[in-house]
């Protein structure tokens, strides 16, 4: 079958790989849909940065080259003996975590946080930019039968942003600021908003992404290039956002984040970050301000947590996959039509989905 592997830096190829066999305790999952996501393009860009290089990551035993795609769907087509709870012809999202399972993170049961953290399609295991995938049943989570196949390749993506929404302390009627709005962003917005926010400001300056920032329920919309984002925040708020989020990974953007949070209020980095970069600590200091952190999200095996409740959200209506979704494409124009056209300046698109059947 077709896979793409992750050789280094720019160096994607999809070829012929075995489609492996399945043990006791795995599913073959015939992909329907895979995202491909700001980390990814992380990796191809300036990677390898999660996927292991000299040393094999200590779960998957695995290093580069490795099959990617993290954010990935389908349906069940074979099922191991020892596998209970799933069947043929289910669909299915797969909870990409892989954790060791015997660090104190793990015994707590924050998984997303083990110290030997990975994710399938990055860190090993079998990535969905592929037509099917083996992986322990344990980490296939059931669409059930109100949420399209598809969307399953959105439940990662909206996770992480539900973690960080939980993790921000954000409380019902909070003034919010979201500082970029790509895919995560976006994300954050329809989140913070499904937990109550009040006002949701975005600051962000591609204007297409503004646009899609108040199509996911943002009300203010800051183009940081010519409106000073914390004056403009300061001045319609109570002195301050209440709860801000920074999902740009840039050095303004931090800083912006944090200085137009109110005294007392929290910033929540959600970014991973290519280089270093310079602040003021006194920001947090005089008034009180808190940054935190936030990787992924919570939930093991066959995760009814943060994972489970997306799902649960994309079936009632509360989160709706949609509006992220900008282009199909096919396996085969993964680099050309998928990773280049993502990191085009140009390019408006926000979550782009491969699909082995297109
Ligand atoms: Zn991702
Ligand atoms: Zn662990």
């Amino acid at each position: 079958m077709q896979a793409a592997t992750y050789h280094g830096r720019k160096d994607i190829r999809v070829e012929e790989v075995a489609e492996g066999t399945v043990g006791a305790e795995e599913v073959r999952i015939d992909i329907d849909s895979c995202g491909i996501c700001g980390s990814d393009l992380h990796e191809y860009t300036a990677g390898p940065i999660f996927v292991p290089e000299g040393d094999p990551h200590p779960v998957s035993e695995e290093k580069a080259p490795i099959r990617m795609g993290h954010e990935y769907s389908g349906i069940i087509a074979e099922v191991g003996d020892d596998v209970t709870g799933l069947a043929v012809g289910d669909a299915v999202a797969v909870n990409p975590i892989l954790y060791c399972g015997e660090c104190r993170q793990c015994h707590e049961g924050n998984y997303h946080i083990c110290d030997s953290i990975g994710f399938i399609g990055l860190s090993g295991g079998n990535g969905g930019f592929a037509e099917s995938a083996v992986v322990d049943a344990e980490h296939a989570v059931p669409l059930g039968d109100d949420v399209p196949v598809e969307h399953g390749a959105l439940v990662e993506p909206l996770s992480v942003a539900l973690h960080a929404v939980r993790r921000s302390g954000l409380q019902a009627g909070d003034a919010v600021a979201v500082f970029g709005s790509g895919p995560i962003g976006l994300a954050v917005i329809q989140c913070a908003r499904v937990a109550g926010a009040g006002t949701i400001f975005v600051s962000e300056p591609r204007e297409a992404r503004r646009k899609r920032a108040a199509d996911c329920g943002a009300a203010e919309l800051i183009d940081p290039m010519s409106t000073d984002p914390v004056e403009y925040i300061q001045d319609h708020t109570n002195g301050g956002a209440d709860v801000t989020f920074e999902v740009a990974g840039v050095e303004p953007s931090f800083n912006a984040a944090v200085g137009s949070t109110a005294p007392g209020g929290r910033t929540t980095v959600v970014s991973i970050w290519e280089e270093e970069i310079s602040t003021h600590l006194n920001t947090l200091v005089l008034g009180e301000r808190t940054v935190t952190g936030t990787l992924a999200y919570l939930g093991g095996p066959r995760s009814t947590e943060e994972y489970g409740m997306v799902i649960e959200m994309f079936a009632d209506g509360r989160l709706d996959p949609e509006p992220f979704i900008t282009g199909r494409i096919g396996l085969e124009e993964l680099v050309d039509g998928g990773f280049d056209r993502l990191i085009d300046p140009d390019s408006d698109h926000v979550k782009i989905l491969v699909k082995p059947d297109q």
